[in-house]
């Protein structure tokens, strides 16, 4: 069956660098994917010369060439890059795109991560995605009495199944990605401004290998992943059941 598969991030790139081969991969298998950006990663430049503006027309070019290798669509709700906060508002434009997209899976940030490789502190806004994003999942997006405003626009009520995070200190899935390796690197070099090829390369080989360790593959991406269900107790209750032989 073909499913629904929604990204939620802060930044251009960020769903291609966090699980740009399993995205790929996804489409490959004829999956629609829906790109929710929050910011327009207007603060990614160095040149103080540039203004705003031209960051975004530029990221919005690279971020159509990257969608277009997936075969994605964009949504972008255009909160101000690098000051990012999990708000109510975030929270309710949050639900407000899951309850219009109904994706079976949702791919986010694991909030959880301060620190990766000893060497990288993770952006602020990385964490302040994720957990908008987990917070608008459970439980506003399955009920209606919160937000009732977007009863109002037409938005029922919708139960998320999965949700992949990354990266992530805790991984549960891992995916080979050894087979388009290649594709990914071509994906992430589509935002030309961040990313130059070789360095990328270089960078996302060592972030692939070690996600690959503990489970012997040559290259993955690492998720933690949970799986949700319309009624929570409901379902622990069945897993419990399922654990008893019942
Ligand atoms: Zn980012």
């Amino acid at each position: 069956m073909k499913k629904r598969i929604l990204t939620i991030f802060a930044h251009p790139d960020d769903a291609e660098t966090m699980a740009g081969g399993t995205l790929l991969k996804w489409a490959a298998d004829g999956h629609a994917i829906t790109l929710c950006l929050i910011t327009d990663g207007d603060k990614g430049t160095a040149d103080r010369n540039d203004s705003p503006d031209a960051v975004i027309e530029r990221r919005r070019a690279e971020q159509a060439r990257a969608a277009a290798r997936l075969g994605a669509s964009i949504l972008t709700l255009s909160y101000e890059d690098g000051i990012l906060q999990p708000t109510l508002e975030l929270r309710r434009d949050l639900v407000r795109v899951m309850r219009r997209v109904r994706p079976d899976i949702v791919v986010a940030n694991d909030p959880t991560v301060w620190f990766r490789h000893g060497q990288y502190i993770n952006h602020p806004d990385h964490r302040a995605a994720g957990q908008a994003a987990i917070e608008a999942l459970y439980p506003a997006v399955k009920k209606a009495s919160i937000f009732p405003e977007l009863l109002a626009e037409g938005l029922e009520p919708h139960v998320v199944q999965e949700v992949w995070l990354g990266p992530t200190d805790e991984p549960d899935v891992w995916v080979d990605i050894a087979d388009v390796f290649d594709q990914k690197i071509a994906l992430i070099c589509e935002h030309a401004s961040q990313f130059p090829p070789e360095p990328t390369r270089n960078a996302f080989a060592r972030i692939a290998r070690e996600a690959g360790q503990e489970r012997g593959l040559a290259l993955a991406e690492a998720f933690r992943t949970v799986r949700l269900s319309a009624s929570t107790v409901h379902a622990l209750s069945d897993a419990e059941a399922h654990k008893k032989g019942h």
